[in-house]
Formats: structure tokens, sequence, C-alpha cells
């Protein structure tokens, strides 16, 4: 998401950057360009005519022209202003309730309603160590209950099940019912789909939000839909009292509009973003590092925190007192790493919240992804044990060996050392300073 209008702010702001003195002159030329970024981003109208007179009201004040930098001073108010319009703070969930507290999913049909509703019960589960039950009230769509209830059985949630023919807000009855026997702490309620706004659906979704009287009302919108994000959004927002916004499908190439739009149409918060199909793909949505994000300022902050989330943390403290106690990091350990790293959707993913990112030419970053992770591992896995632990006794017969054991050539056995080496280094010197938590800071 973000990368065209990424690309053309970056541009834009690029030219002034350096100066040591701007005119009105520039300011309007630069800001005539952000608006034409903001609008082909699909912002909405509106939205990018605040926007850009708020800019524009700083800029020519003394803020900016009479800085010692003004072109840095520009850059700042931009960033800032993009914070502001995206909500300023972050806005986490609301859960100070009586337990089970409800969390009700709205939305079109597609937006992402039912993965959301998974992702969001591992959040809890994860960050929060919240029992959370879920409930479908999609009567419509058999397949969708279906859905749900296998996404509830691979995230650990527990699913209610409703009787066939029982009405959808019976079933938000029953389930409370239901999650309060189970001691849940959180009850999940996705609702029926709809296509386009529809009022008897809104009529069902209304009598639902009545019967559970949930703390938290989010809306799920598809980031890909632009100016129609927004009109869902205003739709929804008259019939339901929304508490929040969730932005899914924000991985996937939307031109960022309805981030942009979303809060200033609603009103509401948005609270966390879509990333991916997977139960783990969920990000809480930070206005500060996300407009970090669109100047290409990079993200660190999102990455340490999802650094903190997946890293497996009972092998990397056993791999901590491992290099504490001075026995070597081996390819066993190594062989760790790199499915780490792949858990985490591999360097480029990485890669897409550093600063600077968006500058690498195309195909760098790819390098060092899922594929190549894949061989690196299926080469340590051709390996004898011994072999991992003390890789000193890999010799030329050996290699070849592993090579075809592995369906590569013995250079690539060799490039895969090689890496080895390279991070047993790294290793070491982490061993000594005080491990991976002060190494991201230093980057940050
Ligand atoms: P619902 O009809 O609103 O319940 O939508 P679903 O949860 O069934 O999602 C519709 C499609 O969007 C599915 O194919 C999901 O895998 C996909 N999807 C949902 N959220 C995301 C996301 O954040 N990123 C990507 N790339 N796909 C998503």
């Amino acid at each position: 998401m973000f990368k065209g209008l990424s690309e053309r702010i970056g541009h834009s702001l690029d030219r002034v950057k350096g100066r040591g003195r701007l005119t009105e002159d520039n300011i309007k030329d630069t800001l005539r360009e952000v608006r034409m970024a903001l609008l082909e981003a699909d912002v909405a109208l509106p939205v990018v005519k605040e926007f850009i007179e708020q800019v524009r009201e700083r800029a020519v004040g003394q803020e900016v022209l009479k800085s010692l930098t003004p072109g840095q001073a520009l850059v700042k108010v931009v960033h800032e202003e993009l914070i502001r319009v995206m909500g300023s703070e972050r806005e986490a969930l609301n859960l100070r309730g009586r337990p089970p507290v409800v969390i009700l999913l709205a939305g079109l049909q597609g937006a992402g309603k039912t993965t959301t509703t998974a992702k969001l019960a591992r959040y809890l589960q994860e960050t929060e160590k919240k029992k959370v039950a879920l409930v479908s009230t999609d009567v419509r769509r058999p397949a969708a209950i279906e859905q749900l209830e296998t996404l509830a059985g691979e995230v650990g949630s527990s699913f209610y099940r409703a009787a066939e023919g029982t009405a959808p807000k019976q079933i938000a009855d029953q389930a409370m019912e239901y999650a309060r026997r189970q001691h849940a702490d959180v009850l999940i309620v996705d609702t029926a789909g709809r296509l386009h706004v529809d009022e008897d659906l809104m009529q069902e979704v209304r009598d639902i939000h009545a019967a559970v009287e949930p703390l938290e009302t989010l809306f799920v919108v598809d980031a890909m839909t632009g100016q129609d994000a927004v009109r869902s959004a205003e739709a929804f927002g008259q019939a339901l009292p929304l508490t929040g916004v969730v932005l899914t499908k924000a991985d996937g190439d939307a031109r960022g509009g309805a981030a942009l739009s979303v809060r200033h149409v609603t009103g509401k918060p948005i609270k966390f973003m879509g990333m991916g199909e997977k139960s783990d793909a969920l990000e809480a949505f930070h206005p500060d590092r996300v407009a970090s994000r669109i100047l290409d300022m990079g993200d660190m902050l999102s990455l340490v925190d999802e650094v903190e989330r997946k890293v497996d943390r009972d092998k990397a403290e056993k791999l901590g007192r491992k290099l504490k106690k001075g026995r070597g990091f081996n390819l066993a350990d190594f062989r760790d790493q790199l499915e780490q790293m792949q858990s985490m959707g591999g360097v480029s993913a990485l890669m897409e919240k550093m600063p600077g990112a968006g500058k690498l030419p195309p195909g760098m970053a790819n390098q060092f992804d899922d594929g190549v992770i894949r061989r690196q591992v299926a080469i340590i896995n051709a390996m004898t044990k011994q072999e991992r632990r003390k890789p000193a006794v890999i010799n030329g017969s050996r290699k070849r060996r592993i090579a075809q054991g592995s369906g590569v050539q013995v250079q690539d056995v060799n490039k895969l050392l090689k890496q080895f080496t390279q991070a047993q280094k790294m290793m070491r010197k982490m061993g000594k300073k005080g491990g991976m938590k002060k190494m991201m800071r230093g980057m940050q």
C-alpha cells in the first residue's frame, strides 16, 4: 500500500528538502504536486482539500519560511498533518467491561470480516492473554459459518455453532450464553456480509447490536476499494454506533486513499490493519508510523513489535543462554533463524518497513526471499546432526553429498556456509553486547 503515493510525495518533497531557502512559489508548486498525489491515491476530495489547506497555512507561516532548514521543516509539517488526518494517536480496543466483552464486526461481503475475526482472536489471545469465543450470524451463507469454525480451530478459540434454522439475533443471544458458560473474556461476533448497503441486512445487524451490546463495533473495510470504501463507511456509520475501523488488505497495492479518508468520514479511529490472508497478519494501526511509511521514513517501531511478537521466545532464550555460556552458534541454530525469518514473510516484507527501502532497486530484496530461505533450510536438513553441530567437518565429499541430498549445486552449499560464517560472527558480537533488543534499539 501507499507505493505510488509515497513515491510521488517523496519526489516532490525531495526537491525542496535540502533547500536553504523556500519561497511561497516553491511551496505552492510542491503543494500542488502533493495534492495531485493524494487525489491519485483515491483520497476523498474533502480530505485532500482540508489537508492541503492546513499544510499551506503552516507552510507560509513562520514555522517553515523562517526555519533554518525550510525544506526539512516543510517535510515535518506534511508528516504531522498526515498523522493528524489518520487520527493522531493509536487507539487500542476497549475491553474494559464485564466479561464476556463483545466485539461486533460489520462490513460489506468480501471486506475480510471472517478473516479479521480470526486474526483479532489470535491477537487478543497472544498479546492480551484473553480467552476468546467466536460466533458467526451469517445464516445466508452456511459456508461462511464453516469457514469461521475452521479458523477458530486453527487459532485455538472456542466457537459457538447454533442449530440450523436459528435466526441471527437468537444466534447472538445464545452465543452470549455460551461465552458466559465458557468463561470467555471476549466474544467476537462476525455478521452477515452484504454486497452493497441493503436496508434489511442493516436492520439485522442493528438488532444483533442491540442484543449483544458490544463494547467495540468495528467497521471492516477493504483498502482496495478506495472511494467506495468511503461511501460504505458513511452508510455503516449512520446505521451503527461504530467505535472503530479495521482496514484490510493493506498489504496489497491499494493506493491508500481509504487509510487517509476513513477517519475523517466516520470520525472513528482505524484500530487495526490487515496485512495478509494468514491469521497473524494483523497490525495495530499507529498513525505516526503509517505517516512515516508514506514519507518513506521507515517504520522501525512496527518492525520491532512484529519481531517481538513472532520471534519464538523459547528458542531465542535457549540460543541466548547458549551464547552466554560460550557455546558456539551452529548450523541448527542458523536453521532456526532462517525459519523464523520465513515466518515473518521473508526479508522483503521486513525491508518494506525500513527507512529508504522504497528506493532499493526492485528485485534486490527478493534475493533473500521465501524460495531462497526454503532452499537454505533444505541444504541444512540434508546434513547429518554432527555436521550441523560442527560445520568444520564438512569437506569436499560431504559437500557433494549434501548438494545431492538437497537438489542443489555444490556452490550453493558453499554460499550457505559462507552466510553461516557471517551470521556466526554477528551472533558472537551480539552474545557479547546484550542481544537482539539492543541491536534493534540501535537501528531506530
Ligand atoms: P468477509 O466476506 O467480509 O467475511 O470476507 P473474508 O474474510 O471471507 O475475506 C475475503 C477475502 O479477502 C478472502 O480471500 C481473504 O483471504 C482475503 N483477505 C482478508 N483480509 C485480507 C488482508 O488483510 N490481506 C489480504 N491480502 N487478503 C485478505
